[in-house]
């Protein structure tokens, strides 16, 4: 059986999963330690406990011997405080969790450029400067940075996708000095290295595991990056689309592109930038229209030849980013069909209007023309829809390597190493 040469690990919303990889880029194992509740997802022990729960479960299946590198992707966004022995002060602030204090919302809007990804009510760094005035704070880090520090790593680095939000300037590649008028002595931040990039032969716990001593930790990636390389999009036009509870288009390009008020920005990774962009539309909407018992049934009974023109614009309610911004958009939802498999049908033609229109946009804004599309998320199983969109999309439809964030960050891995030699 193949040999495992690259170790991806995922902190997930749902628990932390561990992958491994050939050099080929075959799964040679993966495992999962899922959190017991959702106060599991919010404590920086437990995140640890499954790592190192699903590490040595990893080991006990396959040798990790010929292991050269290992990376790990976290969720985009959230961050804690650690004191200078790397243990947690306080609570961490998770990627959907508001700043407690506004007025570091406010003092970034005053001093951030007016692109930066770090604005906004929903900014990592205002979550970090509000962790930063604890007492005994000797860094701010982010999930994948401590989980790395925990695994051996010795120092404090992170990722340009993990920093993009927390306001690293991607060009100077440096903290910029904003981030100090905001209100952070960018001294408790970490060193930034591209995703992917070595950082240091692996020491301490990792090590227990049968990892040689000439295998290096990696700079990893966020959940969002990792997701979208995991499903082997590579090249200038790929794009994913991610079908889930919200609508989310990513897409490959030669430039970056931002655009705050879309709420588009651009990470880098390997050679190309990836802009995304979210819509509040998508299978929330189905959810709360059709619930999820009826729509294999629904689907059976729609016929994709016979388009409603009904041109919906399925919201939850009014307001909307991308690709259209507007606060006060209105849902488009009316009439509505007296046969449910004719509104269900309605419904995903509009979700499949707002995809169309969305990689417009991007491509409007500077992005890669579409080239082809990987489609990931609970909608993505409905080959009715798949056909309505592929007539719309107009581009070849590829399937998925993988799903799974672990994959796609020992993925990067290899690239990286790869375009090395
Ligand atoms: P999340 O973003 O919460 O992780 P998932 O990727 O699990 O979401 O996708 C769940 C969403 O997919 C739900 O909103 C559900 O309505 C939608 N969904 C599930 N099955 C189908 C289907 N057969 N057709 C259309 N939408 C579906």
């Amino acid at each position: 059986s193949a040999v495992a040469t690259i170790i991806g690990i995922d902190i997930g919303t749902s628990g932390v999963r561990a992958a491994a990889l050939a050099d080929n880029g075959d799964l040679v194992e993966m495992v999962s330690a899922p959190f017991l509740n959702a106060d599991e997802g919010r404590s920086p022990s437990s995140w640890w406990a499954r790592t190192s729960a699903a590490l040595t479960e990893l080991a006990a299946k396959a040798s990790l011997s010929c292991v050269r590198a290992i990376g790990v992707d976290g969720t985009s966004g959230t961050v804690l405080a650690i004191d200078s022995a790397g243990e947690p002060v306080g609570a961490p602030l998770m990627y959907n969790d508001a700043c407690p204090d506004p007025s570091i919302v406010e003092s970034i809007s005053r001093h951030a450029p007016a692109d930066s990804p770090a604005r906004g009510s929903s900014s990592a760094l205002a979550r970090a400067i509000h962790l930063s005035r604890q007492p005994q704070v000797s860094r701010v880090v982010h999930q994948a940075d401590w989980i790395l520090m925990k695994l051996g790593h010795d120092g404090c680095a992170s990722d340009e996708n993990n920093a993009l939000k927390t306001g690293y300037d991607l060009v100077a590649e440096e903290w910029p000095d904003w981030i100090e008028w905001a209100g952070l002595d960018r001294r408790l931040l970490p060193i930034v290295q591209r995703a992917g990039a070595p950082l240091s032969v692996t020491t301490g716990f990792i090590r227990n595991l049968g990892v040689d001593k000439t295998c290096r930790f990696h700079a990893g990636t966020t959940d969002g990056c990792a997701s979208f390389l995991a499903t082997g999009a590579s090249q200038i036009g790929d794009g994913v689309t991610a079908l889930g509870s919200t609508l989310v288009l990513k897409l490959a390009s030669e430039l970056p592109i931002n655009a705050p008020q879309y709420g588009i920005y651009s990470h880098r990774v390997l050679d190309f930038w990836l802009p995304g962009g979210a819509s509040n539309s998508g299978g929330g909407v189905i959810r709360s229209l059709f619930g999820d018992n009826r729509l294999e049934e629904l689907t059976k009974r729609i016929d994709p030849d016979q388009p409603t023109g009904l041109d919906f614009y399925p919201l939850p309610k009014a307001g909307e980013r991308f690709p259209i911004s507007d606060p006060n958009y209105a849902p488009g939802l009316e009439p509505r069909p007296a046969d449910e498999a004719i509104f269900f049908q309605a419904v995903l033609e509009g979700i499949t209007e707002i995809e169309r229109l969305g990689y417009e946009r991007l491509t409007e804004l500077g992005a890669a023309r579409l080239r082809s599309v990987r489609t990931v998320g609970g909608g993505a199983k409905n080959p009715v829809w798949t056909r309505m969109r592929q007539a719309v999309l107009a581009v070849p439809f590829a399937a998925s390597n993988s799903t799974e964030a672990a994959v796609g960050t020992a993925s990067l891995i290899l690239q990286w190493q790869d375009r090395q030699r």
